[in-house]
C-alpha cells in the first residue's frame, strides 16, 4: 500500500499535464509546488501597477492549438484563446516591417519580390501543419510517423540552418523575419536548432496563429489544475522538495524540475548521473514588463496589430546579437522579443492602458539589468515609447533562476536547445523521461520535445510511467466534459 499512486514535484505546464494524464487514468495523484501559486512558466501577476496583469514568463502560445497534448485536452474549449490577426511582426529601419499575417497569401503579398519564395518555403509546411506539429512535438530519436513531412521539414531546416540561408530571397525582409523567429531558440545562427524553431513556429503562425489567452498564461495552468482537481488530484503549494526521501510513499514520482535539480533530489546510478551532468545550460534571458498609458507607437502601423514582435533589425544584426550572447557578451544592439497581450486581451490593463512584455538574450547567469537596452531597441522602431511608460518591472537572468530553479542561470529552456540536446535530452535514450531509479521520471522541459508551453514532456513522461509502473498502455481520455467547457 502506498499513500499515493503518483507524486509530481513542480506545477509548471508539464507537471500539471503529467498530473492530469495520470489522474485521468484513475490514479491517486498529488502535486507539490515550491511557489505560493501554481503554474511555473505560465503565471500571470500584477507586476507593476494595480489592474495591470503581466505574464511573468510565457505570454504567447504558438503551441496552444498545435500541441498534441492540448488538442487531446481540448484547451481551446476550456479557455478563451484570442488569435491576433498578425502572428508576428518584424520592424526594420525607415518604417519598413515584415508582417506575418495569419493568412499566408497576405504575408506573401506583403513581401513583394520575395513573396513567391516565402510561399514555396512555408506553403508545404503550413498545408501539413498537423504533421509538422506531430514530428517536431515528438522525440526526434524515432522513425517519423509522416516521413514525407519530416523530409520537407528536414530539407528546409538544412537550408535555413546553413550558410545557404540567404540564397532563396532577394531582399532583406523575409530573411529578417525568419531570423526573428529562429532566435526564440537562443542559439547562434544559422544552425539546425534556429532553423527548426523558425520553420515550426513559422508554420503555426500561418496555420493556427499565435494565440494569447484571455486572462494571461495563468488561465492555461488554471484549466489544467481545475481538471486535475475534478479528477481527484491534490495540489500543495508553498512546499519545496529538497529530497525524494521527504515525500509520502508512491509507486511513481515525476519531477517537473531541471535535469540539474533532479541530480540533487534523487538517488541515481553513478553512470546515469555522469551522463546527465554533461547536459549543458545555454544562453539566458533578462526580462522587462511595462505598464503603458497607451499602445506602443510603432512607426509601421501594421505592427500595432501584432501579438508578437521580433525587434533587433536585419538578419545580420540579429545573428550578430546572438553571436555576442554565445560568446558571453551583452550585445550593444540586442535581439528583443516583445509581446503586446493587451491588443488581444482588454482585461489585462485598465481602460486605455496596455501591458508590454519584453525580454532579451544575455549571457548565462548575467546579473545585468536590461531595462535601458530593451527600451532603446523598442524606441528605435517606436519613437515616443518611453513617454508612455507608467511603471516597469525588471528581472535579470539571475533573478529568473531565483524565481524558478528550472531556469538555471536564466536559461528558460531548462537546458540549451541545440540540435544535439534536442536529440539527447537530457540523455540519449528511447525513453528519456524514465530514469534508471525505480519509479522516478523527469517530466520537465529538460526532456523532449523541450521548451515551450505545450505540456508534451509531462504527457510523455506520464504515459511512460503508466506503462512501466501501472501496466496501463491505453491513452487516457483527456477531453473536457461539458461541465468543464467554458470558453466560447
Ligand atoms: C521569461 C520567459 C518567457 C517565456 N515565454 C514563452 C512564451 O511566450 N511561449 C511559450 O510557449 N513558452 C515560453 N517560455 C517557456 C515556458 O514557460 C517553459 O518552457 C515552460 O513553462 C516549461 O514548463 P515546465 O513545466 O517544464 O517547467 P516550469 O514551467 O518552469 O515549472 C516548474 C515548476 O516546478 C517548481 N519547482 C521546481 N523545483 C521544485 C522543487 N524542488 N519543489 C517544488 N516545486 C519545484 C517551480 O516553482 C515551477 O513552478 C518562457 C519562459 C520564460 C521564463
Amino acid at each position: 500500500m502506498t499513500d499515493y499512486d503518483a507524486i509530481i514535484v513542480g506545477s509548471g505546464p508539464n507537471g500539471l499535464s503529467a498530473a492530469v494524464t495520470l489522474a485521468r487514468a484513475g490514479l491517486k495523484v498529488i502535486v507539490y509546488e515550491r511557489n505560493p501559486t501554481i503554474g511555473g512558466g505560465a503565471r500571470t501577476a500584477e507586476l507593476t501597477l494595480p489592474g495591470f496583469l503581466h505574464d511573468v514568463c510565457s505570454a504567447v502560445h504558438p503551441m496552444a492549438l498545435a500541441s498534441g497534448f492540448f488538442r487531446r485536452f481540448g484547451l481551446d474549449q476550456r479557455i478563451d484563446l484570442r488569435v491576433p490577426e498578425v502572428s508576428y511582426g518584424h520592424p526594420l529601419d525607415d518604417g519598413r516591417a515584415g508582417i506575418a499575417w495569419r493568412d499566408l497569401d497576405r504575408t506573401a503579398d506583403g513581401l513583394g519580390v520575395d513573396g513567391a519564395a516565402w510561399k514555396s518555403l512555408m506553403g508545404p509546411l503550413v498545408a501539413n501543419a498537423g504533421r509538422v506539429a506531430q514530428f517536431t512535438g515528438s522525440q526526434l530519436l524515432q522513425l517519423p510517423r509522416h516521413p514525407l513531412t519530416a523530409a520537407l521539414f528536414g530539407l528546409r531546416s538544412l537550408e535555413q540552418g546553413s550558410p545557404a540561408w540567404n540564397l532563396r530571397f532577394r531582399e532583406d525582409v523575409a530573411p529578417a523575419m525568419l531570423s526573428g523567429v529562429g532566435a526564440h531558440s537562443i542559439r547562434p545562427m544559422p544552425s539546425l536548432a534556429t532553423a527548426g524553431a523558425a520553420l515550426s513556429l513559422g508554420t503555426y503562425a500561418h496555420a493556427h496563429g499565435w494565440p494569447i489567452p484571455i486572462g494571461g498564461s495563468q488561465s492555461i495552468v488554471n484549466a489544467l489544475a481545475d481538471d486535475l482537481r475534478a479528477h481527484g488530484g491534490e495540489i500543495v503549494t508553498d512546499t519545496e522538495i529538497f529530497s525524494l526521501d521527504e515525500l509520502p510513499s508512491s509507486k511513481a514520482v515525476l519531477l517537473d524540475v531541471s535535469a540539474k535539480s533532479m541530480l540533487r533530489l534523487a538517488t541515481l546510478p553513478e553512470a546515469y548521473r555522469r551522463r546527465v551532468e554533461r547536459f549543458r545550460y545555454g544562453g539566458a534571458v533578462a526580462k522587462v514588463d511595462f505598464a503603458l498609458s497607451g499602445p506602443v507607437p510603432w512607426t509601421n502601423l501594421d505592427l500595432r496589430r501584432a501579438g508578437t514582435l521580433h525587434v533587433g533589425g536585419t538578419r545580420a544584426e540579429i545573428a550578430a546579437a546572438e553571436a555576442d550572447v554565445a560568446a558571453g557578451r551583452h550585445s550593444e544592439k540586442p535581439y528583443v522579443l516583445v509581446a503586446q497581450p493587451s491588443i488581444a486581451d482588454p482585461t489585462r490593463a485598465p481602460e486605455g492602458g496596455h501591458v508590454l512584455w519584453a525580454y532579451t538574450h544575455v549571457p548565462h547567469d548575467s546579473s545585468l539589468d536590461q531595462t535601458e537596452a530593451i527600451t532603446r531597441q523598442i524606441e528605435r522602431f517606436a519613437p515616443g515609447f518611453r513617454d508612455l511608460v507608467l511603471a516597469r518591472s525588471s528581472m535579470t537572468a539571475r533573478d529568473m533562476e531565483n524565481y524558478n530553479p528550472n531556469y538555471v542561470g536564466g536559461d528558460i529552456a531548462s537546458g540549451g536547445a541545440s540540435f544535439a540536446q534536442l536529440l539527447a535530452r537530457p540523455v540519449l535514450s528511447p525513453e528519456p523521461w524514465r530514469t534508471p531509479a525505480p519509479g522516478v521520471y523527469l517530466c520537465s522541459s529538460s526532456t523532449p520535445p523541450g521548451p515551450g508551453v505545450h505540456g508534451l514532456p509531462g504527457y510523455y513522461a506520464a504515459r511512460s510511467a503508466l506503462r512501466h509502473e501501472f501496466g496501463i498502455t491505453a491513452a487516457p481520455n483527456l477531453a473536457p466534459s461539458p461541465a468543464t467547457t467554458s470558453a466560447p
